[in-house]
């Protein structure tokens, strides 16, 4: 096996702005497992916020070539030896796993969801469109933005959040997902969520900090909002001890290390009795194709971070005007844009 890789900087369309950091560009890492003249991808978008960067993310590639030997379609075995030897580094192990993943899609002539035994025609799927924080005189054309998809997922966490949804309100009567981003306090929580209760709202994604996990159990007992967890939960080692604190989680490929990790998750998730929100990093077309593979395992979809990409360098993605259409191009089916 063959790892190579090179770092991309993805400029953003305009500033994304959420509770407590703005991004105005990606710098995304992509690359390439080549075996049998046959070469899968994947993609890494390291965030600081878990602890990874351009620096981080290139010596976890190196260390975990030394992990990369024999037939790449034993993805399990060679999981078990980079979670072994890796600590953090969720990014890059994502990218590898993808790679892998896509690899074998494209070994055996088929797209990875029909590889895992997932089934993409049961139900009609459509992602969210995220309103990051902005000027409320900036609202109107971000909802016009938004125009082909059903869900608003509406970031807040900001002195203006009661403004932000009239004014929303004011515009569209579409569902709203609220993304806290772990902005509000516990007093602020209870009274913003018992509003939000009126406001047809679905859920209030990660209102209080990771570190208050009794403060959302106090939450929880009065609100009859669903909670859903997202900073709070990384991996499936995270999810018994979110019981009775929230109703449901976010999985996303680059905060818990890839395809098999989110199986295991989405597995674990079901059994504890919790919803499943499938979300993204800003990421480009491969990263949203190889986590919508997924998406008819999950309740939420929250796959919009190639939206925000001036441009985006893969094509033939998962996701046509706001809905998950798979593939059956082999491996995650997507192209490099020539
Ligand atoms: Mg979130």
């Amino acid at each position: 096996m063959k790892l190579t890789f090179h770092a991309e900087v993805l400029a953003l369309k305009a500033i994304f702005r959420v509770a407590k950091s703005a991004k105005e560009y990606a710098e995304n890492f992509f690359i390439e497992i080549e075996q049998d003249g046959i070469t899968g991808w994947g993609e890494a978008a390291p965030s600081k916020f878990y602890h990874e960067d351009k620096q981080t993310v290139p010596l976890a590639f190196e260390k975990i070539d030394h992990f990369l030997n024999g037939d790449p379609g034993f993805i399990y075995s060679i999981q078990e030896v980079i979670d072994k030897n890796l600590n953090g580094n969720y990014a890059a192990r994502a990218a590898v796993n993808m790679a892998l993943y896509d690899w074998v899609g494209k070994k055996l002539n088929l797209p990875v969801w029909k590889y895992l035994g997932i089934n993409p025609f049961e139900k009609n799927l459509y992602t969210s469109y995220t309103i990051s924080i902005d000027s409320l005189g900036r609202l109107e054309e971000k909802i016009e933005n938004a125009r082909d998809f059903p869900y608003l997922k509406v970031k807040l966490g900001t002195p203006d959040d009661y403004e932000i949804i009239k004014r929303i309100r004011h515009l569209t009567d579409k569902v709203i997902w609220v993304d806290a981003n772990e902005g509000w306090e516990r007093e602020e929580a209870l009274e913003k969520i018992k509003w939000l209760e009126s406001e047809n709202v679905a859920f209030v994604e990660q209102p209080l900090v990771v570190a208050d996990l009794a403060g959302m159990h106090w939450l929880k007992a009065q609100v009859k909002m669903p909670l859903l967890a997202d900073e709070s939960v990384k991996t499936s080692a995270d999810i018994p001890e979110l019981s009775g604190a929230f109703d449901g989680i976010n999985i996303k490929l680059m905060k818990c290390g890839g395809i098999t990790e989110a199986l295991a998750m989405i597995r674990l998730a079901r059994a504890c009795g919790f919803k499943i929100m499938l979300g993204c990093f800003i990421e480009s077309s491969l990263g949203i194709a190889a986590a919508a593979q997924l998406a008819p395992l999950c309740d939420y979809i929250d796959l919009d971070g190639h939206l925000f990409l001036q441009h985006d360098p893969y094509a033939g993605g998962a996701i046509q005007n706001g809905r998950i259409q798979l593939s059956e191009r082999a491996g995650f089916g997507v192209a490099l844009k020539s």
